[in-house]
């Protein structure tokens, strides 16, 4: 019978099962009058955006709304997984649209890190990409650093004209339009509505401008590439850094292994001695070990020596899928999609990564 009901707010159609998707509602809602879905509920009575998730197929159908628009679009970065947050059909379907780079959480990262240096690597990084960004920022949604630039910047070149927020879940788009909302406005007259595509039945918020123009917060896509979609709450806990990471250093010979706790693992198959720095979450264990104890001790001591994972999802863990690496370049990071990354800083050297299967691996040029 529920499959009947839509939401009185958006019209999309209601669903109890899962709260991150569109159209939910906890079931005990069902029962009133007029039903409307929770994302509708929180903007009606707070003014208050939640991030929902859709399919590839219905992101592709926004995109490709995008282009026909004459419209600012803000991309929004992880810069903490910024390869696993990148979206990367996007380029392809923005037109001759200004984009404007956001990269968010940037209290992640070390205070030693030199912003500036930190924006030229995110702008050849997203050239290398295939996108000419008109311009690009820094900020955290979550402390509030930079945002208040961002907001400036985002006003200046809509040139009057609206804008289209994007970007991948969890990169903080619903924390950083809330952010945007309490410091500017969202009194009474100030009312956020949903709004469908047209032909589609997908939904952006759509949040007023003083000039008559809107912002839209568009859903965000997952991302599937992440090690977030293996783990419980709990364990995500771990994974997730809150504040500043502290990196760690291990000089490390051939022939030695770090464990990020029992979720990949890096091989230090040969080279010179050098200093593997790990960027990772300061809750997540880093064992080190010699290379050949190493499937020893994964086999017999994942879940107790090394965590996460935990408990029940030790047993259905996926395999962890090796795959070697010769640095080409000096200093160089080897990223985890989602987890972290390890800088290397001597050329020459051979690696060897074990991660779940599905869970990217990549290498890049040393962020800092
Ligand atoms: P969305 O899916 O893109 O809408 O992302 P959310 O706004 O729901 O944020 C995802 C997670 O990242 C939440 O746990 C937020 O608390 C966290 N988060 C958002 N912005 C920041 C930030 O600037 N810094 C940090 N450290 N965490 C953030």
């Amino acid at each position: 019978k529920e499959q009947s009901i839509s939401c009185s707010g958006c019209g999309i159609k209601i669903q109890t099962e899962e709260p991150n998707k569109l159209g939910y509602t906890p079931k005990s809602a069902l029962e009133r009058e007029i039903v409307i879905c929770q994302r509708c509920f929180r903007l009606k009575h707070y003014n208050e955006v939640q991030d929902v998730s859709l399919t590839d197929d219905d992101f592709l159908k926004i995109l490709n709304t995008l282009g026909e628009k004459n419209a600012l679009i803000v991309k929004i970065v992880d810069i903490f997984d910024f390869e696993g947050s990148w979206l990367p059909g996007l380029h392809r379907f923005v037109g001759k649209n200004p984009i404007l780079l956001v990269g968010n959480k940037v209290d992640l990262l070390p205070k030693s890190v030199k912003r500036t240096k930190l924006i030229d690597w995110m702008k050849s990084t997203s050239k290398d990409y295939g996108l000419k960004a008109t311009d690009v920022h820094l900020m955290s949604a979550g402390t509030g650093e930079g945002v208040l630039e961002t907001a400036n910047l985002i006003e200046q070149y809509r040139n009057k004209g609206d804008v289209y927020v994007v970007g991948s879940t969890n990169v903080g788009k619903s924390t950083f339009i809330n952010r945007l909302l309490k410091e500017f406005g969202a009194d009474d007259d100030f009312m956020i509505t949903t709004s469908n595509i047209p032909g589609t039945t997908l939904d952006m918020i759509d949040v007023p401008l003083d000039d008559g123009s809107s912002l839209f917060d568009t859903p965000g896509i997952i991302n599937h590439h992440q090690m977030a979609h293996l783990l419980d709450k709990n364990e995500l806990k771990v994974i997730s850094p809150r504040k500043e990471i502290k990196p760690t250093v291990f000089q490390l010979r051939s022939g030695q292994t770090l464990f990020m706790g029992g979720l990949a693992r890096i091989d230090f198959v040969e080279g010179e001695d050098q200093s593997f720095v790990c960027y990772f979450s300061n809750d997540l264990n880093i064992h080190r070990t010699k290379l050949e104890k190493a499937d020893d001790l994964y086999q017999n001591h994942l879940g107790e020596l090394l965590t996460p994972p935990t408990g029940k999802n030790v047993d259905s863990f996926p395999e962890l899928i090796k795959k070697e690496w010769k640095l080409k370049k000096e200093k160089q990071d080897v990223v985890i999609s989602g987890l972290g990354w390890i800088t290397i800083h001597g050329e020459g050297a051979t690696v060897r990564t074990h991660a779940p299967k599905g869970v990217h691996v990549s290498l890049r040029s040393s962020i800092f």
